[in-house]
């Protein structure tokens, strides 16, 4: 065991709830317990809900009944003993229960310490640790699904054959160095190309599709620019189903930025309402523009909305001079209930453009806010332009983590010198050095290996109680 503490702390979210549980880990936790809690007969049965009476210690009268469930050394979320005390949650039980345990000896618990003990413990890996935080900060099923995936060891399990690929390749040379003067071949560097080849391909497929993770770990920011009164508040609107953003027939009126998530395809989507672009008639309307254009620069994706009712304006050639350059950008041809005035032509020279530069072009979408048409079609495209890689497969099969996509990016560099090695024939001891050094970042990531500081660092992102 790692540590002597018994920790404590209150595991729900703060706050009055229907029940709230406190939990503790460590050699004294039903020690602790027994001596606050009444229970018909003792001992607990393990892993069984037992109901006792929590009562105040100085005047020994009932607080609340209490559900207590103990699970014995190594069989639990820690691997140590622990029991989770479920009251009433009302929170000035909960933290005089708490006090009690401390009185008692207990130690409150760090944020994470739990998940950090359980990592210690050895009962799961760095990467099944992260995924418990990233299942609690889920907003969506879909996102909730991965973080599963990642929860049961997805990551270490798709990194291993490339750890046993390398540990093997290592074994090898370092037993041909130790045998030398027997001039024994101990593989050829055919062979050793062929693996490094093979897995510098798959890790490379990982990397790339951290473009598509980040999108499903953090969510994505959509812009919608456009002329005053082109319908960018309705739309917004129509997008998240609700009414958020003032709409109002006077243009210029949406002075401030208004953000919403909404739960597109299962990724959070942001959307951020800008203000009117135009050519400001005062101050607070300057600032208006001048955040949005921060706004617009900042997000992951933009899309520029038009009065299809109305004809082309010289404002929409210069937004959509600026947004192209920014990255990906949608077009949706608002109000396509009215009679069609707007000309499509710099539309077309715009994808025709992008068809030219090798680019994917630009999307344009007719939609009405009026009556919904189109709306459906704009999250397909929305989803379609942000996270191309949609297909990557199942939901273990790509990594959301930006400290996964860095360690194995260091992988990727220390086979590619190995690569350079075996293609020069250099002396096996050099190959062995990069080799190494493909291996250890791939054991960062499990936590085969580690520093304090990362663990702090990863750690400190979690919740008290976790
Ligand atoms: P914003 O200034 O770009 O945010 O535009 P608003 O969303 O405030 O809309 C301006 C006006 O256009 C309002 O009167 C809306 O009801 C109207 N409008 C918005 N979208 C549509 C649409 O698709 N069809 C029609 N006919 N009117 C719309």
């Amino acid at each position: 065991m790692v540590s002597e503490d018994t920790i404590v702390a209150i595991s729900t979210p703060p706050g009055r709830g229907g029940l709230g549980v406190v939990r503790l880990s460590g050699d004294r936790a039903l020690e602790i317990t027994t001596s606050l809690v009444k229970f018909p007969k003792l001992p607990l049965d393990t892993q069984r809900a037992t109901l006792g009476i929590f009562s105040e210690l100085a005047s020994g009268r009932a607080l609340d009944q209490v559900v207590v469930t103990c699970f014995r050394q190594p069989h639990s979320y820690t691997a140590e003993d622990v029991v989770e005390i479920s009251c009433h949650g009302a929170p000035v039980i909960l933290r005089y229960l708490v006090e009690c345990c401390l009185e008692r000896g207990a130690r409150a618990a760090e944020p994470g310490e739990f998940t950090l003990r359980a990592f210690l413990n050895g009962r799961i890996d760095l990467t099944q640790a992260e995924a418990i935080r990233d299942l609690i900060e889920s907003q969506t099923l879909y996102q909730a699904r991965v973080a599963a995936q990642q929860l049961e060891g997805s990551v270490s399990t798709r990194l291993q054959p490339h750890k046993q690929v390398l540990l093997d390749l290592i074994a090898r040379l370092e037993a041909g160095i130790d045998f030398a003067e027997d001039d024994v071949a101990v593989i050829e560097w055919q062979e050793i190309l062929a693996r490094l080849d093979r897995s510098r391909a798959d890790l490379q497929k990982l990397v790339e599709g951290y473009k598509y993770g980040r999108i499903v770990r953090e969510g994505l920011t959509l812009a919608i620019v456009g002329r005053p009164n082109v319908g960018k508040s309705s739309l917004f609107n129509s997008l998240l189903n609700e009414e958020r953003a003032i709409v109002t027939p006077l243009p210029g009126t949406t002075r401030d930025l208004v953000a919403e998530t909404a739960n597109v395809g299962g990724i959070p989507l942001r959307f951020v309402d800008t203000a009117g672009v135009r050519e400001a008639l005062d101050e607070v309307e300057k600032i208006g523009v001048e955040r949005t254009f921060r706004a617009i620069a900042d997000s992951d994706l933009r899309l520029l909305v038009v009065d299809a009712s109305e004809p082309w304006t010289e404002e929409n050639t210069l937004l959509l001079q600026r947004l192209r350059p920014l990255g990906a950008l949608l077009v949706a041809l608002n109000k396509s209930d009215l009679p069609p005035c707007v000309s499509l032509v710099e539309l077309e020279g715009m994808v025709q453009a992008d068809l030219d530069a090798g680019v994917s072009p630009s999307q344009v979408v007719h939609t009405s806010a009026l009556t919904g048409a189109g709306i459906h079609e704009l999250k397909e495209k929305i989803l379609e332009t942000a996270a191309p890689a949609r297909d990557l497969g199942l939901e273990g099969e790509f990594i959301t983590n930006l400290r996964h996509q860095q360690l194995i990016q260091d992988s990727l560099q220390g086979l590619t010198k190995a690569r350079q090695a075996a293609v020069e024939r250099l002396p096996h001891e050099m190959l062995l050095l990069d080799l190494y050094d493909a291996l250890r970042p791939l054991d960062l990531i499990t936590g085969a290996t580690y520093a304090d500081d990362v663990l702090d660092i990863i750690f400190k992102t979690f919740c008290v109680g976790k």
